[in-house]
């Protein structure tokens, strides 16, 4: 890069009016009075003609060289050619036919003086700016980006400490910031900026932008319109946005709502210019360091010219505010924020208390968590947002299972929706692969697999091939079961049962709890003696037989309980002693939730008939499957085609395929063992100090904390966990109850749950529960 003295360092030209009054008449041919405009570092006067023309004659600083000087004159006609509707000033050359000329100064030095069009229009303030002022702000920042793209000069290697991509040069003036809480927050900001962006930015598309998109180089008309862009000395080759992170951080500064109005002019501009992911993951990085820029700045130039100081000073304390601003709300928050608004998504924000009334009107039926519900907008790992960013620490869902919107899992959907979604009686390799790769995972003799859209779908289709396969009709099921919505599967979820039903051909064993059922954990044999119902249970279905049991390796709506292996291997035994099957539903405990293997029922070393797979299963993309035994499979009739539109289709294997990649490559088995062991640990510690936990149980991340009203009778505390639920809810903590009492706190986290993750549950989770004791 060239050396050049910069700009800053060179005190403003500061040529008398009656000096460039005969300049005027014979350089330009102009006669008319001059007033003085502001400027940072050149001088600027507005030419009024005695006929009411304006026009601009500006003398640039001498630091510019005429290179400089001459870039921004070929750039203003570039723009002109490429965008003539651009409000920018038109170039006028003088009598001679020069682009400028050059002056010089009483102080020895040469300035250039160029006459360019006067635009009408003034400059706003940040908080005059309307939504829709600020929207076209960011529109009009990417049109000039956009009409800059093909422009190139030699000068624009052009260096100045205003530059984002300088930020880095900022430090040395950081010990002119005497404020030492505000010096070590402008550190913090290029610590993060020289980790975060320096090392990314030499990648990211780069170009002649104009660098300056500030308020005092905007105009607006009467109608609050932009009507002009000025000042183009700042420009200079540099990553693309970085222009808009210069009008974020200058123009936003100053409003107490600079952060969500940042999404708004974040939206402008990317209706015209899409920004790349590399940027908008860089966007609040780069905005920050605009804005110690302004700080760091000011305080140097206070001490050097003390003349400038009423100018120079004017957006200091309002980059201080918005920098204090992106702090209190969490600089990750604000990038996730900024990253999201990049998207040109945004996200509905309907006022919750309407929606919630439209939602109870046009979806009557349709459940919601919590005596407030939670709206949500988005979700990253194991944290959700609400539509004000307030974030949850999600400990309840299994279906993102690898994390909230992983960005290998989108990626895979994205793609694959470009490329093809249809359905799956045409040939595609996701449906074979994700058929193969979920058979390598199962015993060998589970070595035909049928792709759903859910679990109850799977499940409704298990009881099909159940019946058909033992020519039987009855079903054996846990009290508390679930397995699903259709009328198929309610028959087989008696958590859903109305009061008094009972379908004829269903019957239910206990769950093998061994902490309030009929068999306690210390008695030896306990599980197998639950196993032992399976026998009554058939007997109780009399000439309709055993066509299946089915169950849930991990029990959890009936409330989370591992049973030692004996227990599935002697169900399977009885199941096959009555000719009925074996189904696994793997819905909610599959996907390495147990922290041991892909599949829970796996501990137990049986070999189910059939396995089910649903939720986790596409990270919230809808997708299902079943894993049967082939010759199960003959006693379909050949005629009846076992087949579903969605089921298996490309886009949904896509996401299957992606997950069980994402289980692999980042360990989250083993993450789920570990931070599962962690967090039970610490359960069972909070338990020593509250009498209210009965019992903590569970394996990896699906674990159950029962709470009691008293430890001897071991009574359900049904309110108290309701409470510690929606308490919990309050400080930003999800997770749920289940049980028959419904007093079983759930916790069923997405496996990358971290152990500061679990930390923040248990710390969380121990002051409710202080609090409801007083
Ligand atoms: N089986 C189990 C064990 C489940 O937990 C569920 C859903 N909660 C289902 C089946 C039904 O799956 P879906 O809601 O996808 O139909």
């Amino acid at each position: 890069m060239a050396e050049r003295l910069d700009p800053l360092i060179s005190p403003p030209p500061d040529l008398r009016q009656e000096a460039l009054q005969p300049i005027l008449r014979n350089s330009f041919g102009l006669e008319g009075s001059l007033i003085a405009l502001p400027g940072e570092r050149d001088q600027n006067f507005r030419v009024d003609t005695a006929d009411g023309r304006h026009y601009l004659l500006k003398v640039s600083n001498p630091a510019d060289s005429r290179s400089v000087v001459e870039m921004q004159t070929t750039a203003l006609g570039h723009v002109e050619r490429v965008d003539a509707s651009l409000p920018v000033m038109r170039n006028l050359p003088t009598t001679g036919g020069e682009p400028w000329i050059e002056v010089t100064g009483p102080d020895g030095r040469i300035y250039p003086v160029r006459l360019l069009t006067f635009l009408p229009g003034r400059v706003t303030a940040a908080t005059a700016l309307t939504v829709e002022a600020i929207r076209s702000f960011g529109q009009i920042t990417a049109r000039l980006g956009r009409a800059l793209r093909g422009f190139f000069h030699p000068a624009a290697d052009y260096e100045i400490l205003w530059d984002v991509k300088h930020a880095l040069k900022l430090r040395p003036l950081l010990t002119h910031v005497f404020d030492p809480a505000r010096r070590a927050q402008l550190e913090r900001a290029l610590d993060r900026f020289e980790a975060r962006a320096a090392p990314v930015l030499p990648g990211l598309r780069a170009q002649v932008i104009h660098g300056d998109m500030t308020l005092d180089n905007v105009l607006f008309n009467d109608a609050d319109r932009i009507c002009g862009i000025v000042d183009f000395g700042d420009m200079a080759h540099a990553p693309l946005a970085c222009d808009l992170a210069v009008a974020i951080a200058s123009v936003l500064s100053g409003r107490a709502d600079a952060i969500d109005a940042a999404r708004t002019m974040i939206g402008g501009y990317v209706s015209v210019t899409p920004l790349e992911d590399e940027e908008a993951d860089l966007l609040a990085d780069l905005v920050m360091a605009r804005l110690v820029a302004e700080v760091a700045i000011t305080a140097w130039r206070v001490g050097r010219y003390p003349g400038h100081a009423a100018y120079s000073v004017s957006g200091e304390p309002a980059a201080r505010a918005f920098l204090d601003s992106i702090e209190a709300t969490g600089t990750d928050v604000v990038r996730r924020g900024f990253r999201e608004a990049c998207r040109g998504l945004p996200y509905r924000r309907a006022a919750a208390e309407s929606l919630l009334q439209r939602r109870a009107r046009a979806l009557p039926r349709s459940p919601l968590f919590y005596e407030h519900p939670v709206h949500l907008v988005r979700g990253e790992g194991s944290w959700l947002f609400d539509p004000d960013d307030r974030r949850y620490l999600d400990c309840y869902n299994n279906v993102p299972v690898v994390g909230h919107s992983h960005p290998r899992v989108v990626r895979a959907v994205a793609e694959q929706q470009r490329l093809l979604a249809t359905n799956s009686r045409y040939l595609h390799e996701a449906i074979v692969e994700l058929a193969e790769r979920l058979k390598a995972t199962l015993p060998p003799c589970l070595d035909a697999v049928l792709v759903v859209n859910s679990g109850s779908e799977a499940n409704d289709l298990a009881w099909r091939i159940a019946c058909a396969a033992t020519e039987l009709a009855g079903a054996v099921v846990t009290a508390f079961a679930y397995h699903g919505l259709t009328h198929a599967t309610h028959a087989l979820s008696p958590e859903e049962w109305a009061k008094g039903e009972r379908p004829a051909h269903v019957a239910t064993v206990p769950a093998p709890d061994g902490y309030r059922g009929a068999y306690r954990r210390e008695e030896i044999g306990w599980a197998e003696r639950y196993a032992a119902h399976v026998d009554d249970a058939v007997q109780a279905l009399g000439g309709l037989g055993l066509a299946a049991v089915y169950m849930d390796p991990a029990f959890t709506a009936d409330g989370i309980f591992i049973p030692a292996p004996g227990y599935l291997r002697e169900v399977a035994r009885r199941a096959r002693a009555h000719g009925g099957l074996l189904v696994a539903d793997e819905v909610q405990a599959g996907h390495g939730r147990s922290g041991t293997a892909l599949w829970s029922f796996q501990d137990s070393g049986i070999e189910p008939d059939m396995v089910v797979f649903g939720k986790p299963m596409g990270n919230g993309f809808p997708v299902a499957a079943l894993a049967v035994r082939s010759q199960l499979l003959g006693a379909v009739p050949e005629e009846t085609e076992l087949f579903s539109t969605f089921g298996g289709n490309p886009v949904a294997c896509a996401a299957a395929l992606a997950v069980l990649d994402v289980i692999e490559d980042e360990g989250l088995v083993h993450n789920a063992a570990g931070v599962g062991s962690y967090l039970r640990e610490g359960l069972a510690k909070l338990a020593e100090c509250h009498a209210v936990i009965g019992d903590v149980r569970g394996e990896g991340l699906l674990l159950g904390v029962e709470l009691v009203d008293d430890r001897v009778t071991r009574a359900p505390a049904t309110i108290q966990a309701g409470r510690v639920a929606e308490a919990l809810r309050q400080r930003g903590i999800l997770l749920g109850t289940t049980g028959p009492a419904r007093n079983v706190l759930k916790i069923r986290p997405p496996l990358v749950f971290q152990h500061e993750q679990a930390d923040l549950l248990l710390r969380n989770l121990e002051e409710v529960l202080a609090a409801s004791r007083r």
